[in-house]
């Protein structure tokens, strides 16, 4: 019989075929979901000049020392500024500017008094009702980012904020490192589309759907699914086909031991194999391969077992990582909390197991509530789970009340930098 490898060998494998894409120059419109191939270094400070982080009034500071409800301390109003407009007035002792939050600070003002704690009397003068520390409510320049700063760091997913900051750089275009786009086989006659009247013997096909999702979470793209049958030349054709114009390839079933799994007979005859089989449960027929298309790029191909369950579980397991790796993305974790289950449970010797759960919060800490029945097959599982609990190789027995460790779904990683 032939030897099983852990998840931990498998993904070591896979990690070593697989690189980063080469980089691109995009809009910044298209930033947003991609890695950045470089630092962005700024080449000026955030904010680009001093400005107020309230509405209310510029003063100098040493004015209005003492100043309290009781002790108003009168100030003449030279002007108002506005977000985006520029002072014409240099503030004096016994003046002051009303100013907007946003707008730039008159020269000679050394802190902004908010509007709550002002009093207005009559036009052109304003009751200043507290005093103010040097500084108070100014965002002096640079005081968000400096100039010559690392903003951001190669590897790093532009989420939203760093989209926003590099808006803010004025970074119109971006170097970014590509993104997979990944083809969808899936094999088996047994197969009918969504749309398509079902046939006796048939299921519909779920996994297209389930992989695509997947792969879109990880911010590659997955392109239309092609469906195949079990005819092995059928499966070559399209192997062929798909290899000249993707990054990836991912297939659904066909992969283990069965009369009429084609996907292990193609890919031992035209890729080079780097493992069949993992000891885990589910998922445990996963074959990865990579075949060189005729530019001469070695394509992986992740061979996924049919099974619902078990390609969710393989793709979280192998083929997210290695997709964030194709996109250049560094300093990351898969999100993995401590969790207690709630009801005992019994695992196989020897393999890693995944159960499925949902994991909500308890009156002591993460609890995690069994999805029901665990067969492969059952899709449901999925859609009543949030995490999967990882019970360890040489672990058979877990009593409800220990402890498990979680890898939570639905927050699939997290920035460690
Ligand atoms: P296989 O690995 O091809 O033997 O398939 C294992 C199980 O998964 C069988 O019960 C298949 O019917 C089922 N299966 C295979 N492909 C799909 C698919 N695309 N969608 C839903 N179920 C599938
Ligand atoms: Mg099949």
């Amino acid at each position: 019989m032939q030897q099983l490898i852990t998840p931990d060998e498998a993904l070591k494998i896979i990690l070593q075929q697989v690189a980063a894409l080469p980089e691109t120059t995009v809009p910044h419109h298209q930033a947003l979901g991609r890695t950045l191939a470089h630092d962005i270094i700024s080449d000026l400070e955030l904010p680009p000049f001093a400005n107020s982080s309230m509405d209310g009034y510029a003063v100098i500071a040493s004015d209005i020392t003492g100043a309290t409800p009781d002790n108003p301390i009168k100030l003449r109003v030279l002007e108002t500024i506005a977000a985006g407009a520029i002072p014409t007035q240099r503030v004096s002792s016994g003046a002051c500017s009303k100013i907007m939050t946003g707008a730039a600070m008159p020269a000679d003002a050394d802190a902004v008094v908010m509007r709550e704690e002002t009093h207005v009397d009559r036009d052109g003068e304003v009751s200043i009702l507290a005093c103010a520390r040097p500084q108070q409510n100014i965002r002096p320049a640079g005081s968000d980012v400096t100039k010559g700063e690392r903003v951001l760091k190669a590897g790093s997913l532009v989420r939203s904020a760093e989209w926003g900051m590099l808006a803010s750089l004025g970074q119109a275009e971006v170097s970014m490192f590509g993104q997979p786009q990944v083809a969808i086989i899936t094999t088996g006659e047994e197969l009918a589309s969504l749309g398509e009247d079902l046939q006796a013997g048939q299921i519909r096909d779920s996994n297209s759907f389930t992989i695509a999702g997947l792969t879109r979470t990880t911010g590659a793209i997955p392109q239309s699914p092609c469906r195949v049958g079990d005819d092995p030349a059928t499966l070559e054709t399209a192997l062929y086909e798909v290899i000249e114009k993707c990054d990836a390839v991912i297939t659904s079933g066909g992969v283990s031991a069965g009369d009429f799994d084609p996907v292990r007979d193609v890919l031992q005859k035209i890729a080079t194999v780097h493992f069949w089989k993992i000891a885990m449960k589910p998922g445990k027929p996963v074959m990865f391969a990579t075949i060189k298309n005729k530019a001469g790029r070695a394509i992986p191909v992740f061979g996924l077992p049919g099974n619902p369950v078990s390609v969710m579980v393989a793709f979280e397991q192998f083929v997210r990582p290695a997709l964030l790796k194709m996109q250049g993305r560094r300093a990351w974790q898969r999100v993995t909390i401590e969790v207690s289950v709630d009801t005992a449970l019994r695992s196989p010797a020897g393999k890693v197991e995944f159960v499925r759960a949902l994991v909500l919060p308890g009156p002591n800490g993460w609890q995690a509530h069994l999805a029901g029945e665990q067969g492969s097959g059952r899709l449901s599982t999925m859609t009543r789970s949030n995490a999967l609990l990882v019970v360890p190789a040489d672990v058979t027995y877990v009593e409800a009340g220990q402890t498990l460790a979680a890898q939570m779904t639905d927050w699939p990683e997290i920035i460690t930098e």
